[in-house]
């Protein structure tokens, strides 16, 4: 089917995100079309603040509007405690829990020898130098319960207990191949409780 230009660049852009193929695309594209201008162009604006206006934290490597982030510099929280995430949207899930008061790492992304990415894929190194010379007692490791998160899971409690942190995985309540944004709170909970050392 040929579209106008600027509907057809429309329907490409909505096929690069994730799980939206060229019919949902397609779909999407003419909604935007019949949208009142000023939602539109609110819209446009998200899109590029999103990108514009968020960075990295240095130290936890969280998404924040500015760096360090308002997690690491808030001293009420338990400054011996660091739990591991694979994604900066994990964080989001913990928080919502309420129950989890230490700081977090984010890893962005997992070992995983099948998809070619290896430790120097990860953000490990600057975790293990978070660790030097700080009051870190246990690093919880929150990584999903995949192959790869588990294979992620390894890598760390070998790197980091010859420092003789205390060194736990989270109780995965959460099933196997689950990941942890989906979960719900309670089971969040029950895995944070319930947390191994590993
Ligand atoms: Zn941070």
């Amino acid at each position: 089917m040929l579209y106008p230009r600027p509907l057809a660049m429309l329907i490409d852009s909505f096929m690069k995100l994730p799980g939206i193929g060229e019919k949902t695309a397609t779909r999407l594209a003419f909604y935007v079309v019949e949208m009142q201008d000023e939602d539109v162009n609110q819209f446009a604006k998200s899109l590029l603040s999103a990108k514009r206006d968020l960075t990295f934290c240095a130290i936890c490597g969280d998404l924040t509007e500015e760096s360090p982030c308002s997690i690491c510099t808030d001293s009420s929280r338990e400054q011996t405690t660091i739990l591991v995430v694979e994604e900066a949207k994990d964080i989001v899930a913990m928080e919502n829990m309420r129950e989890y008061h230490g700081l977090y790492h984010v890893l962005h992304g997992t070992i995983s020898p099948m998809d070619g990415t290896g430790p120097e894929d990860i953000n490990a190194t600057s975790l293990i130098q978070r660790l030097q010379n700080s009051k870190i007692e246990e690093v919880i490791i929150g990584t999903n319960a995949t192959v790869e998160g588990e294979a992620t899971a390894m890598f760390l409690a070998r790197l980091i207990k010859p420092s003789g942190i205390k060194v736990t995985r989270l109780a995965h309540g959460l099933s196997v191949g689950s990941n942890l944004e989906y979960a719900d709170e309670i089971t969040l909970l029950k895995a944070v409780e319930g947390r191994r050392e590993i």
